[in-house]
């Protein structure tokens, strides 16, 4: 822990908030700071008086974190509340452990005020305490200390009466019972740690039962410093590689890895080479440790019980990393059906994906996989928790993972299963991954909005830094950040593309879709168009489609797993216009080279084909920089007002064009409601003969 926790109360601030409100105040105090819990993890609780809306009636309701959100960014609404004499009541009906998950059903009817925020699985463990204010957290610290086999005696030794010591016991109704009875029975005690699991504290007031986690975890802290003289993990077994192999060797393994772990659904992957990941990844009891499996279950619930280790040698060569990946992935597979098989009892849920989520490669770092790109950071962010408490543990003790059964209990819960099954249908590209050029631009930008609307991550690759990161920033304010990246890459520089689908393929572990979009165009009689500018149109329209296409193509022949190019070609593409030759020249070039692409890619399930817009002046660079406006005014004997109603009049259908609808046929053909069609060409241009396919 690099410095002290401070305690950041405001007196005369909370003095001005009514109960519910200090207790918001103090979640989002605790919960904004990683070293006294996980992210999503822990919950708070208060209990006020309050008057029934039907008698009038002062009552006690619990005030208690809800189901789902996070302490550090909740609001009120996040809070469940319920009558804590009803709550009462349930102790009247529980039947035994072997019945506690029907008393989660009882929840419900103990509600107070119509709350429609869901109780969650740890309210009785708030319930039951007789005093005001509970945190239940999970600091790294206490954790490790939780997770030691010396579990108890270290408590009682830092703690000596004032935090008890309960023994690893899966929340619920029953550990309620027992933390509420523990608070009666020792009037002392200010707290219990929970073995295996985390930390409770309670006081009278919401200020005392804040400075009281602090205290705790900070001790927890300072005895895990006082030990920093042991040497972690038993000591450096390899060294890490600089930074730029370890970003090479990222990116080269996660699309293939990707590629042989979608089988069941598409997955996005995260990497992180921290400091405490390395630590970890390069040291001896790396393989001990990691076999031994993540203690706390909020940390394997997200990353599952044991991570896979890859095996890199020390000239870092990853093709014999890639060539063992069959075998290792095989090897875990059949480990994790074994251990479904073993632990499964009668009414248990089939058994669910059986790869791994976390892999750590020693001198590199550690990759993650999920459904989505939050879910893969979050996890990798819970194997480092996971991490600290095994350091921590190790440091003082003897690290020991829960029970195989406990485990599985939880992992298996037939609760946590109504949950999963309660979660809305995936999005159509929930899981993809895109690249799209011009991603600044007019058509570039709604494109990315109609992916991220489907459930897609997205890379733009834009040569305009600033109008990337405007683009970037709107993009990620909408649909969050973890979804959105941008890469500043000029399509002609062949260096710069593979570079740019390098990064983009290691910041969200793989490739389905490219887009490639990025355009310029010109007009000139052909007796006044000089080399440069023919240069110019060839090199941007019809190589750098090259380039991007060739270099995406390779990511997806890797990864195995087919995707989905998809050229932004033009009506002139298919039609001649006068005084453009080099523009026209250079657009049927890309759909030539879509059809040789598809033809290509067929065998690899890769599917190339072209949607060609026409007059999108909205929103548009070409049409708004430049003097392209200004030169088909003239050209057509108008006014540089009148060119959007020119153009609409002179289209079959009298419509105007739009980014969005381009699109909307861009968004067809990287989907798979166009599975089946490779090579084919989409116009959307509202409607223009000459540019009728045959
Ligand atoms: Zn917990």
């Amino acid at each position: 822990m690099p410095s002290r926790l401070a305690n950041l109360w405001d007196a005369a601030k909370a003095r001005t908030l009514s109960e519910p409100e200090r207790l918001l105040y103090r979640s989002n105090l605790l919960g904004s700071d990683l070293r006294i819990t996980n992210f999503g993890g822990g919950n708070t609780s208060a209990k006020v008086m309050q008057r029934d809306p039907l008698s009038g009636v002062e009552v006690e309701v619990l005030w208690v974190k809800g189901s789902g959100g996070d302490l550090g960014s909740m609001k009120l609404d996040g809070f469940a509340t319920l009558y804590l004499s009803k709550l009462e009541q349930l102790k009247q009906l529980y039947r035994g452990p072997e019945h506690e998950d029907e008393m989660v059903g009882y929840l419900p009817h103990c509600t107070f005020n119509l709350n429609p925020r869901a109780a969650s699985i740890d309210t009785p463990l708030h319930a039951y305490v007789p005093y005001k204010h509970v945190d239940h957290m999970h600091p790294d610290a206490v954790i490790a200390i939780a997770a030691a086999s010396r579990s108890r005696e270290l408590t009682g030794e830092l703690f000596g009466g004032k935090i008890g010591w309960l023994p690893w016991q899966r929340p619920g109704f029953d550990l309620g019972l027992k933390i509420g009875a523990f608070a009666r029975e020792h009037p002392e005690a200010q707290g219990v740690i929970l073995a295996g699991h985390g930390l409770f504290t309670w006081g009278d007031t919401a200020e005392a039962c804040y400075a009281r986690t602090l205290q705790v975890t900070q001790a927890a802290a300072d005895h895990l410093a006082s030990r920093e003289s042991v040497v972690a993990f038993g000591g450096k077994k390899t060294e890490a590689f600089p930074r730029g192999t370890r970003k090479a060797v990222a990116q080269a393994i996660m699309p293939v890895l990707r590629g042989k772990i979608m089988e069941k659904e598409p997955k996005v992957g995260h990497f992180d080479d921290s400091a405490e990941v390395l630590q970890f990844a390069c040291s001896r009891d790396l393989e001990p440790l990691a076999a031994l499996g993540t203690s706390c279950p909020d940390h394997f619930l997200r990353t599952k019980i044991r991570p896979l280790v890859l095996d890199l040698d020390r000239e870092g060569d990853v093709k014999k990393l890639v060539a063992s990946l069959d075998g290792k992935l095989e090897a875990y597979r059949n480990d994790y059906a074994r251990y479904y098989q073993r632990c499964k009892r009668s009414d248990s849920p089939a058994m669910r994906d059986p790869n791994p989520v976390i892999y750590l490669v020693p001198g590199v770092g550690m990759l993650s996989f999920a459904q989505d790109k939050a879910t893969a950071r979050i996890a990798g962010e819970f194997y480092i928790n996971a991490i600290n408490v095994m350091r921590g543990a190790s440091s003082v003790d003897r690290y020991v993972s829960l029970p195989e059964q406990e485990a599985f209990d939880i992992e298996y819960w037939l609760l946590e299963e109504a949950k999963l099954q309660r979660m809305p249908k995936p999005r159509s590209l929930a899981g993809r991954i895109a690249f799209i050029t011009g991603g600044a631009g007019g058509i570039g930008r709604a494109t990315a909005l109609r992916l991220l609307a489907e459930g897609a991550c997205v890379t733009l690759a834009d040569v305009d830094a600033a109008s990337l990161e405007q683009a970037v920033s709107d993009l990620a304010r909408k649909h969050g950040k973890d979804v959105v990246h941008g890469v500043v890459m000029n399509v002609v520089d062949e260096d710069a593309v593979v570079a740019a689908f390098g990064d983009a393929v290691r910041h969200f572990g793989g490739l389905d879709i490219v887009v490639s979009n990025a355009g310029i165009a010109s007009a000139a009689a052909v007796e006044e168009t000089t080399l440069e500018l023919w240069r110019k149109n060839m090199d941007v329209l019809a190589t750098g489609y090259f380039l991007v296409a060739r270099t995406g193509y390779r990511v997806l022949k890797e990864q195995g797993r087919g995707g989905s190019i998809v050229f932004v070609g033009s009506k002139n593409a298919l039609a001649a216009s006068a005084g453009a030759s080099a523009y026209c020249t250079a657009k049927a070039a890309e759909i030539h080279l879509a059809r040789c692409l598809a033809l290509e890619g067929a065998p690899l399930g890769i599917r190339v084909n072209v949607v060609n817009p026409d007059a999108v002046i909205r929103g548009s660079r070409i049409w708004s920089s430049g003097s392209w406006k200004e030169e088909r005014a003239a050209a057509n004997k108008i006014g540089t007002d009148d060119v959007e109603e020119f153009y609409r009049k002179r289209s079959l259908l009298q419509r105007s064009v739009f980014p969005e609808d381009v699109a909307e046929a861009i968004y067809f053909f990287a989907s798979e409601a166009s599975g089946k069609s490779t090579g084919n060409i989409l116009n959307v241009d509202a409607g223009n003969a000459v540019a009728f396919t045959r």
